[in-house]
């Protein structure tokens, strides 16, 4: 799950990033206006986390704008103590909940949760299936032929990547920005050797295999006809 956080106070926008990757969110933190919109548009994130006052462009404008465009993740505000005729204005231009400032880390991941679970948009499935592999995203559960398999949180991230996206290539710069919060620097090994991890545990000792490296261009995750 992949969450936007538009703050322009570091220590604020600083906490919340930490605390949320530590509890097994991606995060994407922006300090300005604009730059919220720019990775709003760009990425698929599943929850915006606002601040109201922000250089360049304020969080209900950034609200509106996304909504505009075409983009319905749910968003919580953070709003500051003063300004409750806010609340309501952000809550009529289709924001999810609200946040008082000061909170505390637990209650805004309990809110956190909370939108996560109710805001899915009706159809959309809450597990991923591929042959007879199956991943609960609620449960963040992941077996295979009915076996159960364990996975890290970021070879969790990896695969509902993959299985979201089946059938398409995906570039390894795509799978870095969206499971490690990080641009892609040929260097690193780190997503190749995740993806080995991944393959033994999800591949090794089940047909047919699913996870499939193309050469020069990146990861695929497909049942191969005649593989
Ligand atoms: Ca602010």
């Amino acid at each position: 799950m992949k969450i936007l956080i538009v703050e322009d106070e570091p220590k604020t926008g600083d906490y919340l990033r930490q605390g949320l990757r530590e509890a097994g969110y991606t995060v994407d933190l922006a300090t300005h206006g604009l730059d919220g919109l720019h990775l709003g548009l760009e990425g698929d994130h599943d929850l915006a986390i606002l601040d109201v006052m922000l250089p360049g462009m304020d969080g209900w404008t950034l609200l509106k704008t996304l909504r505009a465009k075409g983009r319905h993740m749910p968003v919580l505000f953070l709003t500051a103590r003063d300004e409750v005729a806010d609340r309501v204005k952000g809550l009529e231009l289709g924001a999810d909940d609200y946040l008082v400032k000061p909170f505390s880390f637990a209650e805004l991941l309990a809110r956190v949760r909370t939108i996560l679970r109710r805001g899915r948009p009706g159809n959309e499935p809450t597990t991923l299936a591929a042959a007879d592999l199956e991943l609960d995203l609620l449960r963040r559960r992941v077996t295979r032929a009915g076996k159960r398999i364990d996975l890290t949180a970021k070879e969790f991230a990896l695969l509902e990547l993959l299985m979201r996206r089946s059938g398409e290539v995906l570039p390894r710069s795509l799978i870095a920005s969206q499971v490690w919060d990080m641009n892609f620097d040929s260097d690193t090994n780190v997503i190749e050797v995740a993806m080995r991890r991944l393959r033994a545990k999800v591949d090794d000792g089940f047909e047919p295999r699913l996870l499939h490296t193309v050469r020069g261009m990146g990861y695929v995750l497909e049942v191969q006809e005649g593989a």
